[in-house]
């Protein structure tokens, strides 16, 4: 093994070559993608530690709180000097900033130049565990909607931790199979497909990616990958965006796939247009006389880690969304429209959004919704398996209300219950489950806020409070 020493502004620290792990075919395929002295610098480049950065939630901060340097492609990201603790940040857990590899954020740079309208219905495909989820969620606000698909049910839970968290209302959670769309082929006006991949872009940050990596699993993965691109090719609306990532380097998942949409579904380019300096490689397909751009991140090159991403616009231009995302009656297994009469008003917290909501009911559990989209999210329901969307509020029990704790880590005023600011040793504590003392009198549900942001619930007794943090949410490290 070799030692280096190598100087990076925001690394000075000694790595150890770990680079005799890569698989010869591995090096044999780099080789082929970059110059002998580049595949050099990227060779010490996998050896260097991984740099950490963080996209800001836009709604519930305007600083980044660590020492840092911004990321040119996206105005909320940012990379930073040292790896904190993130666990021990109530920052962090109120959903003030999502932890996301910095070439990833350039999808916001992506959708800002192809200039998606904030009213656009997107499709997250491949979504967990939620980075570009939240970052498309930001980008579009409250006028839009983002549809967060996950297939694998496990992953799909953190996918919903996270987007509780970052607490807009403008995201449906569904896990289908991708062929579960097909009834909505044209609906959709940008749609990403963010594959899984064979992962080499990842092999400094998860030394598993390089073991489990082999020539038969890239081949592998370009075959699921088509069965992907396949359905998700239909889902843009004609007009629409089709944007592929992957965070690999080789040509079978990435170029080789490009060729595959084009060639296939009659794809058209769509041509970035990128300062020099930030280093982002411009790739080319041919197909026919025509060549198709995309985009190569290398960490020897980026403050980042391997990714491909290119960008695609299905033909055509009628509207034929409309027509798509039609609804028709709602009639739900599970799912039904809710509204308090009356006499249930008292009983039921006010609510102060910043936009007309519809209320919906799943079992006990009450969600808002911005009734803007309620149409289609109610044709989305009879398509899709929906496991959460928009705000969930509460559980409405017997005429009794209990608010949720979603409800606390959105991003919208809540008017209805007293709050208290905490110090830092009281946020940690409250994250731990661990009771706390509250500097109000007030008893009943009480939102506990850390630094103006929200971390949760209380109930207060008077002398003692019970403390509503998600038992699955703790804080465990001492
Ligand atoms: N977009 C995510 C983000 O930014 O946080 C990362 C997505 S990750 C690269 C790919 C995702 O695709 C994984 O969550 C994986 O479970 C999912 N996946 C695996 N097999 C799939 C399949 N056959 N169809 C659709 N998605 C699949």
């Amino acid at each position: 093994m070799l030692i280096v020493n190598l100087q990076h502004p925001y690394e000075n620290q000694i790595f150890q070559m770990t680079n005799d792990l890569l698989p010869d075919a591995f090096l044999q395929q780099m080789k082929r993608l970059l110059s002998e002295e580049e595949l050099q610098l990227f060779l010490q480049a996998l050896d260097q530690k991984a740099r950490v950065s963080i996209r800001l939630n836009p709604e519930k901060l305007k600083e980044v709180p660590y020492e840092a340097k911004p990321l040119p492609w996206c105005p909320w990201a940012f990379v930073l000097r040292e790896r904190p603790v993130f666990t021990m940040d109530p920052f962090f857990h109120s959903g003030a900033y999502y932890v996301q590899e910095a070439s990833s954020n350039f999808l916001w740079q992506v959708l800002h130049q192809i200039a998606i309208p904030a009213s656009s219905l997107a499709l997250d495909l491949c979504a967990a565990p939620g980075g570009k989820t939240t970052l498309i969620s930001s980008f579009l606000g409250d006028e839009g909607l983002v549809v967060a698909n996950e297939v694998i049910k496990g992953r799909s839970k953190i996918l919903k931790e996270n987007v509780i968290k970052w607490g807009a209302a403008n995201v449906v959670l569904t896990q289908n199979d991708p062929s579960h769309f097909s009834d909505l082929a044209g609906a959709f006006d940008v749609v990403l497909v963010d594959a899984p991949c064979s992962g080499e872009g990842l092999f400094r940050k998860d030394p598993n990616a390089i073991r489990e990596w082999s020539a038969e699993n890239v081949m592998i993965c370009q075959g699921r990958q088509q069965r992907i691109l396949r359905q998700a090719a239909e889902l843009p609306r004609p007009g629409g965006y089709l944007i592929y990532s992957t965070c690999t380097y080789n040509r079978q998942e990435n170029e080789e796939n490009v060729r595959y949409l084009v060639e296939n579904f009659g794809y058209e380019k769509v041509s970035l247009s990128l300062p020099d300096q930030w280093n982002i490689i411009r790739s080319e397909v041919l197909v026919g006389k025509e060549s198709y751009p995309s985009y190569r991140f290398y960490p020897h090159q980026v403050d980042g880690e391997g990714l491909f991403m290119t960008i695609l616009r299905r033909p055509g231009s009628e509207d034929s969304a409309a027509q798509v995302r039609r609804s028709r009656d709602f009639n739900h297994p599970h799912l039904s429209r809710f509204s308090i009469n009356k006499k249930q008003e008292a009983k039921f917290p006010s609510l102060s959004f910043p936009f007309d909501i519809k209320l919906y009911r799943y079992e006990h559990h009450i969600f808002a919704l911005n009734a803007a989209w309620a149409p289609v999210f109610e044709m989305l329901a009879s398509k899709l398996n929906v496991q959460y969307f928009g705000v969930e509020l509460g559980d409405w029990v017997k005429e009794k209300f209990l608010p949720a704790h979603a409800w606390a880590l959105s991003m919208y005023p809540i008017s209805a219950y007293p709050s208290v600011e905490i110090s830092e040793e009281d946020a940690i504590m409250y994250l731990k489950k661990e009771p706390i003392t509250l500097s109000i009198r007030d008893k009943g549900w009480v939102l506990v806020k850390h630094k103006g942001l929200n971390l949760g619930w209380v109930k207060n007794l008077g002398m003692r409070s019970n403390n509503y943090y998600p038992k699955e949410w703790r804080i465990r490290m001492q």
